[in-house]
């Protein structure tokens, strides 16, 4: 059997252990444009400098060999013939697959934004981009950056952490808009600015000027105001890396269209990670995968079918998202930000074990937990994350949402009652929901 995998990401990776669990003689072969394994999620810290490349390597630069891998890095695939089963890559080789892994995720785009493209313009996607923004803020005290989703927001609170004055442009009126609803949103927006960022919500840029030498001098803002900058990052948008297949009849929409197996619409090939659109379970309809945990799942279930197993995701999501916000850890689980009005909106307030202010924002229906976002307080967010995914009952549980100690505490009363401990007296309804839900593998 012969396989080919395009892409070394988080994807790529899970899919070659996945391959060799189950077929240790196969040919396996990838191709894939970076050097190295990489957390593409700290490359924040690169760009900063406040870790080496070395510092975010996810593998060992021998661990092509351990899993008997032909690997050609620092290559790219330009084009795909599905009938002859071929891939073709930028050496002028052409290599022939049995069954093929397109994990080749996702770049950054520039939205339309006159002088946006030139020098000292930057996104952030790879390792190279982490080096080149770390080279430029160097020689600059101030950075625009354009999107406050993700990939800016923890862009803006590295650069200024290392002194930077970094202005923070987002067109919707809150920070985090796909994570975070309005109470949560407000506060983030209030945790970046003591943190020294300039928040500059509801604008969006409209232009990038630039001198005779072409290097920027400021940014325009829809308002008509500018802000002197000498370095500008886009963090507003990705594109699925799927070029080389356009003129295979692939199914693309806006990425390669798989099922729950990580089958795309062509025999023998599959897709997986950031490049791929699959059904979410949560909200029933096809969307990008854009998170390092799906991507990994998928990896997985795609390089076990391709070595002949049974694999199937029982549940896909990319509505789950983990981020430290200045010190302030924050889960957002399912439609957080665009609830269905029926749904009942719980905000419980707390302080959490270091005596910093918490919010949890349960959304409930018909005895199910629909989303949920826990700012600050993060313990339990596994039963929550599963109470959503499972969609178990939660009825005799609800008294417990709020307190996520008193949750677990009943948890495990629960559980010991169940293993026959005659001293433990069982207080409360059974946590069933909860239960079932914290037993979900
Ligand atoms: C700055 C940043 C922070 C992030 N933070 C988080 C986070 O906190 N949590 C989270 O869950 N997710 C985060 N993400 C998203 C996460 O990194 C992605 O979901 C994940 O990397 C997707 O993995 P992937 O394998 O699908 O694709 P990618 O990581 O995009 O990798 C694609 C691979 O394909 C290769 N490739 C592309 N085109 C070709 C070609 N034509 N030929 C050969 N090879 C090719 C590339 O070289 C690369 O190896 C972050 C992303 C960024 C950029």
């Amino acid at each position: 059997m012969k396989y080919v995998i395009i892409g070394s990401s988080a994807a790529g990776m899970a899919a070659v252990k996945a391959i060799r669990a189950q077929d240790a003689q196969g040919s396996l072969t990838l191709v894939t444009q970076d050097a190295t394994f990489y957390s593409r999620c700290q490359l924040h810290y690169v760009a900063s400098g406040h870790k080496t490349a070395a510092q975010i390597t996810l593998a060992k630069p021998d661990w092509h060999q351990h899993y008997q891998v032909a690997f050609h890095g620092h290559t790219t695939v330009t084009a795909l013939d599905a009938a002859a089963r071929t891939v073709t890559l930028d050496t002028g080789a052409v290599l022939p697959y049995d069954r093929l892994l397109i994990a080749s995720g996702a770049r950054s785009v520039f939205p339309p934004i006159a002088g946006l493209a030139g020098c000292n313009s930057f996104s952030l996607r790879t390792i190279e981009d982490a080096h080149a923004i770390n080279h430029a803020v160097h020689a600059t005290e101030t950075v625009v950056i354009i999107g406050a989703g993700l990939v800016g927001v923890e862009l803006a609170l590295e650069l200024a952490a290392i002194g930077k004055k970094v202005f923070l442009v987002e067109l919707a009126t809150r920070p985090l808009p796909l994570q975070l609803e309005t109470i949560a949103g407000d506060l983030c927006a209030a945790m970046l600015r003591a943190a020294g960022i300039e928040v500059v919500l509801n604008q969006s840029v409209t232009a990038v000027q630039r001198d005779a030498a072409g290097q920027p001098t400021a940014v325009t803002l829809k308002s008509g105001a500018q802000i002197a900058t000498r370095v500008v990052v886009c963090a507003a948008g990705t594109r699925p890396n799927v070029d080389f297949a356009a003129q295979t009849g692939l199914k693309i929409n806006k990425g390669v269209v798989i099922n729950l197996r990580c089958e795309t619409s062509l025999p023998e090939v599959y897709a997986a990670g950031d490049v791929a659109e699959i059904p979410d379970t949560l909200t029933g309809k096809y969307a990008m995968s854009s998170i390092w945990p799906s991507a990994v799942r998928h990896g997985t279930v795609a390089g076990t079918r391709m070595a002949g197993g049974t694999a199937e995701l029982d549940y896909n999501t990319s509505l789950k998202t983990a981020v430290s916000i200045a010190g302030t850890h924050v889960v957002s689980i399912g439609m957080v930000t665009s609830p269905d009005p029926a749904w009942h909106k719980h905000v419980l307030r707390g302080t959490n074990s270091r005596g910093q202010a918490s919010l949890r924002i349960l959304y409930v229906y018909q005895q199910r937990l629909m989303a949920a976002l826990l700012w600050g307080d993060v313990v339990n967010a596994g039963v929550y994350s599963k109470a959503i995914v499972t969609q178990c009952d939660i009825s005799q549980d609800d008294a417990f949402l709020g307190d996520l100690d008193a949750a677990k505490f009943g948890l495990d009363r629960a559980a010991n009652a169940t293993a026959g401990n005659a001293n433990i007296q069982y207080p409360i309804p059974p946590l069933t929901g909860l239960q079932a839900a914290r037993n979900f593998q």
